[in-house]
């Protein structure tokens, strides 16, 4: 995720109002009831209602493991109607009279778990599902949710401004950081539970949907309609998910490396297209070399008429929010793909990982390219004294302020500060090993620091502490 300019002036306009409680409790969805079996605070067979992360408490669940969401939807832009059926392949981690799944809005009229019909009912938004036969621990199960109703975004004025399912004049703009994918479809809504994806998406003949992976086939539907099926074999986190869809001018190919590189933009960026799809090839080649082979099966990136303010790193297809993105930016968004999509964050508060990581390979791209060294970035985000991101430690992502500045550039000169106490080569490495190491999983930043400090033979605590942990500037 990156912020445009012009967005990141208004947010540190925005960030001087008192700060928004997390998304889960901020707006409140009207609790529908559906058959439900009315469920009990607490009873020992329940899964959690959140999957552990303090600083989010509703976000995710316990109880389960996803190993494969199939997410079907159909979706009528000039009606903004969804209809979807959600199937979910999981193991249960406990024994599970009752377990939830995070969904916001939309209105639900069956679930099954393994084939039977499951009671269920919405608290806000989690949706409590109890299955016909308690579960045991280690079953494999497999729920169904039909649903269906106009998604609505979440409006986060805090941090984030707009992101889940956002209809757009001809179809839908989909990014979904930190926790909007439960706007489309119902999920375990945290990045600590990764899974594989098929998508299903029927939309009117003459559009095109967009999600993750590789198009694995595009056929005609009952009423004039196309569905476009998708496949995602890696583990993603569930806010990389997306389903954008609309008018595109696509075009498609392979790197110079051999990497299958997908370029789209709504026609009113039709003079976009070509660079983008070059760039995205160069630059999915060149950090390939740099952070090791490319992770995914695809590359590329999609650029939409909604004026997001930002663009997200969607798994394979990184998402620019209505503008041009410059090459910074698309080194940013794919940077991501190792740093937050292949190794993916386990608790919120680690969030430099992905962000101060991205923002760093914007600054070896600027090196790669003869513009500004990393070293000269790092200076001149230094000499400004009185930055506010000296009061913000980065390594603790605050819930209520999750992107802030702090978290990308101080996240960055944190890396450079490292860069230069273990050199080039070791620092390199150090790169490569971490996204070899944690390659589709999650990892921590103690883990990070444990590993710089194996590679390097060093004692690296006093600098990971000072650039990190304390609201203040670091002495160099
Ligand atoms: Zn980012």
């Amino acid at each position: 995720m990156r912020f445009t300019r012009q967005a990141t002036a208004a947010l540190l306009a925005l960030l001087t109002l008192p700060a928004c409680a997390p998304s889960d409790g901020a707006a409140a969805t009207p609790a529908a009831s559906g058959k439900g079996t009315p469920a009990p605070v607490a009873d020992a067979g329940a899964g959690a209602p959140g999957i552990g992360d303090t600083d989010f408490p509703l976000d995710g669940n316990g109880g389960y493991d996803v190993g494969h969401y199939d997410v079907t939807i159909g979706y009528t832009p000039a009606t903004k109607h969804l209809d979807g059926v959600t199937t979910i392949d999981a193991t249960a981690t406990q024994p599970l009279s009752r377990f939830n799944l995070d969904l916001r809005g939309l209105e639900v009229s069956e679930v099954t778990v393994d084939g039977a019909k499951a009671g269920f009912d919405r608290r806000r938004d989690e949706l409590v599902i109890t299955p016909a036969t308690a579960l045991a621990k280690g079953a494999r199960f497999t729920v169904k949710v039909t649903y269906a109703g106009e998604p609505k975004p979440v409006k986060d004025p805090s941090n984030l401004g707009t992101y889940g399912f956002i209809p757009t004049t001809d179809g839908a703009f989909v990014a979904s950081e930190p926790s909007g994918s439960k706007t489309w479809f119902p999920n375990n809504d945290h990045p600590a539970d990764k899974a594989t994806f098929d998508f299903r998406i029927t939309v009117p003949r003459g559009l095109t949907a967009l999600a993750n992976g590789e198009l694995t086939g595009k056929t005609a539907a009952p009423g004039g309609r196309t569905t476009f099926t998708w496949r995602e074999t890696h583990p993603m986190v569930t806010y990389l998910a997306t389903a954008t869809l609309g008018k595109f001018e696509l075009r498609q190919g392979r790197t110079a490396g051999g990497i299958p590189n997908l370029a789209a933009v709504d026609p009113a960026y039709h003079d976009a297209l070509g660079k983008l799809y070059r760039v995205s090839g160069e630059v999915t080649d060149y950090w390939s070399k740099v952070f090791g082979p490319y992770p995914f099966s695809a590359t590329g990136g999609v650029v939409d008429n909604f004026s997001a303010g930002y663009a997200l790193e969607n798994q394979t297809k990184p998402m620019y929010g209505g503008f041009d993105p410059d090459t910074s930016i698309i080194a940013h968004e794919l940077a991501h793909q190792w740093f937050g999509d292949s190794v993916s964050i386990e608790r919120w508060k680690d969030l430099w990982l992905n962000e101060g990581f991205a923002t760093y390979a914007e600054w070896l791209w600027s090196e790669h390219t003869g513009g500004a060294t990393a070293e000269a970035m790092f200076r001149r985000q230094y000499a400004a004294k009185n930055d506010p991101i000296w009061k913000y430690p980065p390594g603790r992502a605050k819930p209520g302020d999750l992107f802030n500045q702090s978290v990308y550039r101080r996240g960055a000169m944190t890396l450079q500060v490292l860069r230069r106490a273990v050199g080039d080569e070791t620092f390199f490495k150090l790169l490569r090993t971490w996204v070899a190491d944690h390659k589709y999983g999650n990892a921590t930043t103690p883990e990070f620091i444990a590993l710089a400090e194996r590679l390097s033979g060093k004692q690296l605590d006093t600098l990971f502490d000072a650039w990190l942990f304390q609201p203040s500037r670091p002495e160099v």
